[in-house]
């Protein structure tokens, strides 16, 4: 106990010999403590003798609360040490030290390190301290500057307060120790979590099984039934959502199952009704199929039959004989109504208007109408042996059979209809002598008739259905049924036994405008040609026979004048004479022209300029035409090629237009004479806008002998030949004649000439 640094009160142990000497420090520090009043704790320091020693310096009070004294105690640093060593035990080969406020070791196992300096780590280390607290200290991992060996480093640094002295409790470990307790811990850790996670697995295994057993019995099941087995039982107990889920299943799989057999049904219904087109054949599958989806005793059908008074009536099954005692009755109440359903006998008496019979053997039915196009066919009923309900599936899937059995009456009915006039058709193609071709619209025969057959030697088993230019060994022929055409053709044609045939081509064409194909009509002409080549050998005699006296007859009315003066009456009957003589020598003409083209003279051939040619006719009628009101124009280029023909033949085909025109359009204005270049044809043309021509005219107009008959052609003197010989002058030349007309708009004719002669 010290009164000062110098002056000592008291001492324990009591000292024998000398007193004890304060270091400067203690010195410096009961001083302090004397004037502060606070506690002192020196650093270690070494004291003689002693070793490391740590000094307390605690104040002593008066009552005043003044410090009088001061109480020094040393502890030997050993003491701290032990602590040192205590803080080893928990750290296997760590070290464990206590660090003073002056940054010295005061207690380290490794008596070496006493008073050494430590720094708190700074450089080289990395904080592992927790962001936020959590942790009392610091920790920090890194390598140690002396060892070089990787540590973590925990340490705890003092406070200076009153009642704590600021020292700072370190413990570095090396890594690997660190690591060690990390993984004894980890270690533990995994066991708990391994010992959990069996555990859970096997209540999980157990829970699933629970839940799988079920859903794979109903997996099983929907694979059967995906499979086409819709019989696979599905027996799941219980209350839980998939007991629930297997007992809607199977009542899904109940009624997929009837709709499966009621769509069989009606898919053997329905390819009963499109086999058959006769009722006899197609209605029993019917009733069959009825009997077996309803479960009716029996089934009737009652079809009004229009060719007789008395219905077509057809039943099947037990109940079928009693029912048809009610077919009439059930007949007449549909009529009326719709459908009729019975469900007890009670309904059964009372709806049939039976109710004086005491027992009815039909104890349940139900009858429906059967319609087509709106059209009341019949009834279709079925009779049960016990009262039945029937439910809106079960009335489906008798309205919809209903609606075959009516489908398959309306087509037996068709059927009879169609067939019946085939079989007419035909009798009339077996019986016409004309010969008879159809085809389709792609060109595959579909019909010949027998007259046709002996024709051109075709028999129809053979070509119905082949393509026209396979089996029509006549070209010409085969060209008029493929050549894409809407209007009539007629051309005629030589059939294998020499005949002339007069084929006339027309296309079929549906009510809605569709083309549907071609039929050919060939008329045997073979006597009507004979017949006129007798009587152009007669004509042509004639004619030649009528030209001499005929040229005397003009050469004698000439000179009538000149034998004598005529008096006015005299000379009018002369001109009337040259008039008919005239009119007679150009009939006479025509007729020998048109002789001796048919009979095929040797054309003098040269090279035409047609419009050469062209200019030269049109010179010499402008003043007739005009006297006529019309106006001659020439339309032809100087590059048109020469055609090789007969000049004067030529030359008469177009005065034969040119003059048509004259008789038949004056007064019509302009008239276009044209000449045309056309593949390798020269298209002559003449075209006016007189009164037309009709279209049965057209057809004919080429024709010998052909006039049209209208009251303003009456007047006009011809013989019909002009346009006759225009075509076969065209024709010998390898060309055609033709007209395009529309009355009141005017008329066109043409015909053509290659240019080089085959
Ligand atoms: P023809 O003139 O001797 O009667 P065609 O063979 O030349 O004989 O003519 C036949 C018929 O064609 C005539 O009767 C006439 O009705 C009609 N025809 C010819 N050309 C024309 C025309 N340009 N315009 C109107 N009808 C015509």
């Amino acid at each position: 106990l010290l009164a000062d640094a110098d002056t000592m009160l008291a001492l324990y142990p009591p000292a024998d010999a000398q007193p004890v000497r304060l270091t400067g420090l203690e010195r410096s520090l009961v001083t302090e403590a004397l004037q502060t009043g606070q506690t002192q704790i020196s650093p270690a320091q070494p004291i003689e003798g002693e070793g490391y020693v740590l000094s307390f310096i605690v104040p002593v009070y008066d009552s005043a609360g003044t410090p009088q004294a001061a109480l020094l105690g040393q502890v030997p640093a050993v003491s701290v040490q032990d602590l040192a060593r205590g803080l080893q035990g928990t750290l296997g080969s760590g070290q464990g030290f206590i660090v003073d406020d002056r940054g010295q070791i005061i207690a380290h196992p490794d008596p070496s390190r006493l008073l050494a300096t430590w720094t708190p780590p700074q450089a080289g280390y990395r904080s592992l301290t927790p962001v936020g607290g959590g942790l009392l200290g610091q920790v920090h991992e890194g390598r140690s500057s002396d060892t070089n060996a990787r540590e973590l480093v925990y340490y705890l640094p003092g406070e200076a307060t009153p009642e704590r002295h600021p020292w700072t409790v370190v413990i570095a470990v090396p890594y690997e120790v660190a690591l060690d307790i990390a993984f004894q811990i980890g270690e533990r850790l995994a066991l708990t979590l391994l010992i959990l996670l069996t555990l859970f697995a096997v209540s999980l295994i157990f829970t699933a099984r629970r839940i799988t057993r079920p859903l794979n019995e109903l997996v099983s099941a929907t694979q059967s039934i995906a499979g086409g087995s819709l019989n696979t039982a599905i027996t799941i107990q219980g209350e839980d959502e998939v007991a629930q889920l297997s007992r809607s299943f199977s009542q899904m799989q109940q009624s997929l199952r009837q709709r499966l057999d009621e769509l069989s049904l009606l898919l053997s219904v329905s390819e009963a009704v499109s086999a058959n087109m006769d009722l006899n054949q197609g209605m029993p599958v019917i009733l069959q199929s009825a009997l077996r989806g309803t479960g009716a005793a029996g089934v009737s059908v009652v079809v009004i039959n229009p060719s007789a008074r008395q219905p077509l009536t057809f039943g099947k099954g037990p109940l079928a004989a009693t029912m048809a005692r009610y077919d009439r009755p059930v007949m007449a109440l549909l009529r009326r109504r719709d459908n009729l359903i019975l469900r007890s006998p009670n309904e059964v008496q009372v709806g049939l208007g039976r109710a004086e019979e005491r027992d009815t053997p039909i104890k349940a039915m139900v009858a429906l109408p059967l319609y087509s196009n709106e059209r009341f066919q019949g009834v279709f009923w079925l009779g049960y042996r016990q009262s039945h309900q029937f439910d809106q599936a079960e009335m489906n899937l008798l309205q919809t059979l209903a609606g075959q059995i009516s489908v398959l009456v309306e087509n037996a009915r068709l059927f009879a209809t169609a067939e019946g006039g085939r079989r007419r058709l035909a009798a009339v193609l077996s019986s016409t002598a004309d010969a008879v071709i159809v085809t389709d619209q792609t060109e595959h025969i579909l019909l010949i008739n027998p007259a046709m057959d002996r024709a051109f030697n075709l028999s129809a088993s053979e070509v119905v259905g082949r393509k026209v230019k396979d089996v029509i060994a006549n070209k010409r022929l085969a060209e008029i049924l493929t050549t894409n055409t809407d209007r009539l053709r007629n051309m005629e044609l030589i059939s294998k036994e020499g005949k002339s045939l007069y084929a006339s081509v027309s296309t079929i064409v549906s009510n809605q405008g569709l083309v549907m194909g071609r039929v050919a009509v060939l008329h045997d002409i073979t006597a009507l040609k004979e017949v006129d080549k007798m009587k152009s050998e007669f004509v042509n005699t004639v004619s030649h026979d009528l030209r001499s006296p005929l040229t005397f007859m003009r050469g004698y009315a000439t000179m009538m004048p000149m034998a004598g003066e005529l008096n006015e009456k005299q000379g009018e009957y002369v001109e009337k004479i040259l008039a008919g003589i005239e009119q007679m020598s150009a009939l006479v003409n025509n007729l020998l022209d048109l002789g001796r083209l048919e009979a095929g003279v040797e054309l003098a051939l040269s090279e035409v300029n047609v419009r050469g040619l062209l200019i030269g006719v049109v010179d010499e009628l402008r003043h007739p035409a005009q006297s006529k009101g019309l106006y001659l124009s020439l339309d032809a280029s100087p590059d048109l090629p020469a055609v090789t023909g007969d000049q004067s033949l030529i030359r008469q085909a177009v005065r034969n237009l040119i003059n048509n025109t004259i008789k038949y359009a004056p007064g019509s204005g302009n008239v276009v004479v044209e000449a045309a270049l056309e593949g390798q044809e020269v298209v002559v043309s003449v075209r006016d806008h007189g009164p037309g021509i009709s279209r049965q005219d057209q057809v004919r107009l080429f024709e010998k002998f052909y006039r049209v008959k209208d009251r303003q052609n009456a007047a006009v003197k011809g013989s019909g030949l002009g346009l006759s010989i225009v075509r076969t002058i065209a024709e010998r030349h390898g060309g055609r004649a033709w007209c395009h007309s529309e009355l009141g708009e005017g008329s066109a004719f043409y015909f053509s000439l290659p240019i080089k002669q085959g």
